[in-house]
């Protein structure tokens, strides 16, 4: 029984909890059990099994009572560890923060425990989450459930939200927060098999998450099927008096939209994306999903998105840039752990230079670079009117299409062996299809399609427009049903 529970889709668990014919507690103690079998994933740097506990049983006894219940009553979920969750340490994966318990919740964490859920834990991420591999946090690799062709569990889950990946692909959690700067939802969702999406930037409320790059950072759902994202983020969505850039615009309900066919739709197929070294698995995933597409009555059309080639550059500075004003506030003065100095100098020196881990002194570094007054102007101020070009190649290319399908990641999972041995540059490479969409604050999908020859997971792309998650979500649903990829990863549960 307790590995059926752990299989189940949410939308399935609240059937079952409707019909009592489950108890949440059943549920939430099913989901600790294997978080135990399963700690040498490295999925959770938090576990909070007793407050867990607790939230079941209240939960349990509301549907008994007839109680008003939140629309995700009692579903077991886990947070990346980058919201702020009251009164429960939130490190941000980094030393700096690692004794942090943030006084507050963040909106969305707070939304998603109003409707319902029960809180797991606090899921492992790249520190501050910048990262593609969940290497660059202090409490070490989160290991990706997929076995790699050895039977060896050698690859990294992908980044930064790749604890809440590991977490959802291996049944450790229903569902789990993500949040996505460049790619750090739909990047690990390809590689674990699973789905993931970053809504239209201000969808969803930044307040609470630690910030990595302020004007691209976005919260996201992580879980094992489209509707379960759909009903992830009805609850995480909405305008928020805490956050400026949310917008006041009405949430529909996204799971309308799913089960409806595409006649009529047309598909977008950027050129851009289809250079001549293009992974073959990853393209052979593509035209399988354009030809699902295509059956569902879609009609496919070649668009161009120009101004592709300048994304990466572009996203790494203007990122950078606010990476480094963002981290200033880490000093050792407030929140964060203190090492002392012999003026106030050298404390911030030495706090910082012991906080923080060598990618985020890296980012820190370069974006003070681009901001520094010598080169603001032929550094950040150039990016952001290239950031304008981006923008523009989606809203031309929205002028015909709909939807726009692309691959989410240029491979499969990689080895720890083989990111180590990459320089940081070359790592950056991997955030080539999701950074575009990033900058332009588009919506995107990432849903798995099926697997490569290696036997791993590979993931697609659905872009909208601003705005238009549902149409998203449609077309996504059509996907995974014509792809009925199988999600279980190799990992053997109890
Ligand atoms: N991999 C990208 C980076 O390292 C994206 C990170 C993210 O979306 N948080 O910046």
């Amino acid at each position: 029984m307790v590995s059926q529970l752990t299989d189940l889709t949410i939308s399935q668990a609240l059937d079952l909890l409707d019909k009592k014919e489950i108890s949440s507690v059943e549920l939430t103690q099913a989901h600790l059990t294997e978080m135990d079998r399963a700690r040498f994933l490295n999925a959770y740097i938090t576990e909070t099994p007793e407050l867990a506990l607790q939230q079941a049983a209240e939960s349990d006894k509301k549907r008994a009572t007839g109680e008003k219940i939140g629309r995700l009553e009692g579903i077991p979920i886990a947070n990346k560890d980058l919201y702020c969750t009251k009164g429960i340490r939130t490190t941000a994966a980094s030393k700096i923060l690692s004794h942090f318990v943030p006084p507050y919740e963040s909106t969305v964490t707070q939304n998603l425990k109003n409707a319902g859920t029960i809180m797991l834990g606090k899921v492992n991420t790249d520190q501050f989450a910048m990262g593609g591999s969940t290497m660059t946090s202090y409490f070490g690799v989160t290991k990706n459930p997929w076995a790699d062709e050895n039977g060896e569990y050698n690859l990294v889950p992908g980044g930064s939200s790749g604890g809440s990946a590991a977490a959802v692909a291996a049944g450790l959690c229903m569902g789990a927060t993500g949040s996505d700067t460049g790619g750090s939802i739909r990047q690990p969702a390809s590689f674990c098999g699973i789905t993931g999406i970053k809504p239209t930037y201000g969808r969803c409320s930044r307040y609470g998450i630690v910030a990595f790059a302020s004007s691209l950072d976005q919260a996201g759902p992580m879980a094992r099927s489209v509707k379960d994202c759909a009903l992830m983020l009805n609850e995480m969505a909405g305008f928020d008096v805490h956050d400026s850039t949310v917008a006041d615009f009405p949430v529909p309900d996204f799971t309308q939209a799913l089960h409806t066919d595409l006649k009529g739709k047309k598909i977008g197929v950027p050129k851009e994306y289809r250079s001549k070294d293009l992974n073959p698995a990853v393209a052979a995933v593509w035209d399988k999903g354009i030809e699902y597409l295509k059956n569902a009555g879609a009609e496919i059309v070649e668009i161009s998105l120009p101004h592709t080639k300048y994304a990466l550059p572009v996203y790494y500075i203007i990122a950078c840039a606010e990476a480094s004003s963002n981290l200033s506030r880490y000093d050792g003065v407030r929140y964060t752990t203190r090492v002392d100095g012999k003026s106030l100098d050298e404390m911030y020196e030495n706090t910082r230079t012991d906080g923080f881990g060598p990618e985020v002194i890296r980012r820190i570094l370069l974006g003070t670079f681009v901001l520094s007054a010598g080169f603001y102007d032929a550094y950040y101020i150039r990016a952001q009117r290239v950031r304008r070009l981006i923008y523009n190649d989606f809203i031309e290319a929205f002028k015909t299409v709909d939807a726009i399908v692309a691959p989410a990641a240029p491979t499969t999972a990689l080895s720890y062996e083989a990111m180590k041995n990459m320089k940081p540059v070359d790592t950056y490479l991997g955030d080539v299809f999701t950074t575009p969409s990033s900058l332009a604050g588009v919506p995107s999908l990432a849903l798995p399609i099926g697997l490569a020859e290696n036997g791993l997971p590979v993931g697609l792309q659905v872009i909208g427009k601003h705005f238009d998650e549902n149409t998203v979500f449609q077309v996504a649903q059509i996907l995974e049903d014509e792809a009925q990829f199988v999600k279980t990863p190799h990992y053997v549960k109890g």
